[in-house]
């Protein structure tokens, strides 16, 4: 069978990938395990858990898509103070079971900056041993250089779709250029780097998709966010469908060719892919993705930050996803891995591959 997928990697090109997107229910099983076995090979068995924590709803941004846009007034808005999120952090640390903590918000550029950095600087002070991501949004290099000197391991900003056309439609402030602008920087800086996008936007093709897996692999990223878009009833494109509503399988076939696509990204199976299926984050860590985020933000604020509706796990306290997240990974066989799990493209212990502020 694994006769049938030769390329990975760099040997995989736009003709070879389109047909494995495309790939009918005869193929799959075989699709699945051989992205399953590149991920083993790449990635080991140990599964590296990184903790989100949202500690804002707040954003300056209309993307068309997202249920905390600035134009809906349905979530209640909040920010959480800085003693608690340094709090909820120590929580993290001392249960010992994710090595990062990734720091989530909405996009407030300038507002919130110095108040990033300090965070990042107390939290270090705290939990040295916690690597810290942080994913807030475009901003200028010298701000990312400033969070970088702060303390903080890596970034997340997923371009969602490598269609300069689509991405102008859905987001009102920016453009694919600058959003690739800003993960160039953090690149340049050193930063371990993720990138990612939406399966699915109304308007895309299994063309656009096959381009997003190839922009992954020409940015080389340590990690990659993918997941299924869905439609939130308090956004313009609430009655616009997912382009493969009717063919499922298309969310984790994307997975799979992804880890073909890049052998040593670290693909995480995220929290969308439970929002449309029960078990579809444990699909996802079958087929291809190699992480796993539980949430750590505290009940109170969960149901305020629903970027997408359908979203799991918004009554559980924060101690409930940890334990749920050891029980479903050990059902799959799968140990967590120790420590911070930094990229594996990584050539030494430093995290910092190409300084350059
Ligand atoms: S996707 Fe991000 S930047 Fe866009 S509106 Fe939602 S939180 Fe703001």
């Amino acid at each position: 069978m694994e006769n049938s997928f030769p390329h990975h990697g760099k040997t995989l090109t736009r003709e070879n990938l389109l047909p494995l997107l495309r790939a009918t229910d005869a193929d799959l099983s075989a699709l699945y395990a051989r992205a399953d076995a590149v991920r083993r090979e790449n990635c080991g068995d140990a599964v590296p858990i990184r903790a989100i924590l949202e500690f804002s709803n707040v954003c300056a941004n209309d993307c068309l898509y997202c249920g905390i846009r600035a134009s809906n007034p349905d979530p209640i808005r909040y920010q959480m103070a800085a003693a608690d999120i340094r709090a909820a952090a120590r929580q993290i640390a001392g249960e010992e079971i994710a090595g990062t903590i990734v720091l989530q918000a909405g996009e407030t550029p300038g507002a919130s900056d110095d108040a990033i950095a300090a965070l990042i600087r107390d939290i270090k002070t705290d939990c040295p041993a916690l690597a810290i991501t942080l994913s807030v949004g475009n901003r200028p290099r010298h701000v990312y250089a400033r969070w970088r000197d702060a303390g903080m391991d890596r970034y997340l900003l997923r371009f969602e779709t490598s269609d300069a056309a689509l991405f102008a439609r859905l987001h009102p402030a920016g453009t694919l250029a600058e959003r690739l602008r800003c993960l160039r920087d953090l690149q340049a800086l050193g930063v371990q780097t993720g990138g990612g996008f939406m399966i699915g936007l109304p308007g895309e093709t299994v063309e656009t998709l096959a381009d997003n897996i190839l922009l992954c692999r020409e940015f080389d990223f340590d990690m990659i966010g993918i997941g299924p878009y869905i439609p939130h009833p308090g956004t313009p494109l609430s009655h616009a469908p997912n382009v493969y509503a009717d063919d499922p399988d298309m969310f984790f076939r994307a997975i799979a060719v992804l880890r073909l696509a890049t052998p040593l990204a670290h693909i995480p199976a995220t929290t969308a892919f439970d929002a449309l299926f029960s078990d579809g984050r444990d699909r996802a860590l079958q087929c291809g993705a190699n992480v796993f985020m539980p949430n750590a933000t505290p009940r109170p604020y969960r149901r305020a930050y629903q970027l997408y509706p359908g979203k799991p796990c918004v009554d559980e306290e924060a101690l409930n996803c940890s334990r749920c997240v050891q029980h479903r990974l050990h059902t799959l066989g799968r140990p967590i891995a120790p420590g911070p799990s930094h990229s594996l493209k990584m050539k030494s212990d430093s995290h910092v591959l190409n300084p350059d502020s």
